[in-house]
């Protein structure tokens, strides 16, 4: 065991402040990761608030942080992917039974004993697994994942929960060439999943609210932009779609996106609205429509996508701050004021 920087938070109305955590010495399996970037995720700000006590309780204190790319300081004796020095990156997962039927498939993401990177049982020192506001991090080489050298570390750190959260729901519903894809909710996951259907070789249509952020959306790779408000623009497109990512997470009305799809389409769920969301049955039955969900990715695909990122140089545009700035970055993401994913820069824990 030994002691590492952390930022963490002792109860939900604290600020996260500088501490020390216990660390385990890496085993015969395990990666010491020294970590130079943390990407903030919306579910950081939840969990680190207790917003989602209801399924998921946080315990306190508490570091949140499930984003993280690195470089590799150490490892067990019978680790075979990692030698020290390399970069590497951790995800939202840092360990699962492996035993299960997700498991076997490579859906970790899925397994019903799956170990959360933070806020959940910490099966060797007890207590909770502590997540990336972090100097340095222990993880099985299994969850520990490859980071191509081309791409700019802290844009490739939201790639480990935005970017998989996007690719992987695009992977499994076919998204590929000569495919209409639309994407609604312009923000961390949604710039993500603009770039991707780009790269996959789809037509890309962006819708958003804002009228401030089309020429943000051309610029990430939409092919046309359409105001969400704009009924008429919107009704344009009616029966056109094989596929639709929702990445909103405020309430609103997905029947205007369900009568966009075309037969067979399917319209997936990646944010997570509050309340639930109506459904207008006959939108569904007329073309054999699908409203589905889909959350992060597994191990395999996660690498996948990380790979396929290297290829076109595929990064999150972020904006880069010092730990110390932690908590107004909360503050700012509760306004979406952020293009598009704020990347804490841990080197700045070092001062502390
Ligand atoms: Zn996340
Ligand atoms: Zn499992």
């Amino acid at each position: 065991m030994y002691n590492a920087k952390a930022y963490s938070a002792a109860s939900a109305t604290s600020p996260l402040a500088s501490t020390t955590i216990a660390r385990r010495d890496p085993a015969e399996h395990d990666v010491q990761i020294e970590i130079l970037f943390c990407g903030i995720c919306h579910s950081d700000l939840h969990s680190v608030r207790n917003e989602w006590s209801e399924f998921m309780p946080t315990n306190y204190p508490i570091v949140p942080g499930h984003e993280i790319v690195g470089r590799v300081t150490k490892t067990g004796s019978a680790v075979t992917k990692f030698t020290p020095g390399d970069l590497a990156a951790v995800g939202c997962l840092v360990d699962s039974d492996r035993n299960c039927p997700r498991c076997k498939a490579g859906l970790e993401n899925f397994c019903p004993n799956l170990i959360l990177t933070f806020n959940s049982p910490d099966t060797h020192l007890g207590g909770v697994t502590y997540g990336g506001y972090s100097d340095t991090i222990v993880v099985d080489e299994h969850f520990v994942l490859r980071v191509p050298p081309n791409l700019d570390l802290s844009g490739a750190a939201p790639l480990l929960c935005a970017g998989i959260t996007t690719y992987s729901p695009m992977r499994h519903w076919g998204v590929t060439k000569g495919k209409k894809v639309g994407v609604i909710g312009l923000g961390g996951l949604g710039h993500m999943a603009v770039k991707f259907a780009h790269a996959l070789g789809a037509h890309v249509v962006a819708f958003t609210t804002s009228p401030s952020k089309t020429g943000d959306a051309l610029r990430l790779g939409a092919h046309e932009v359409v105001l969400s408000r704009n009924v008429d623009e919107i009704k344009k497109h009616t029966g056109s779609f094989d596929f639709i990512l929702d990445a909103v997470s405020a309430d609103h009305d997905i029947n205007t996106y369900i009568n966009l799809l075309a037969f067979d389409g399917t319209l997936t769920l990646v944010g997570a609205p509050a309340k639930p969301l109506g459904v207008a049955a006959l939108g569904l039955i007329v073309g054999r429509r699908s409203v589905s969900g889909s959350i992060i990715g597994g191990i395999p695909e996660t690498q996948e996508m990380l790979d396929f990122c290297g290829e076109h140089n595929i990064t999150a545009d972020v904006e880069v701050i010092p730990i110390q700035k932690v908590n107004e970055a909360y503050e700012r993401l509760l306004k979406s004021d952020v293009k598009y994913r704020f990347s804490i820069d841990m080197a700045s824990l070092k001062s502390e």
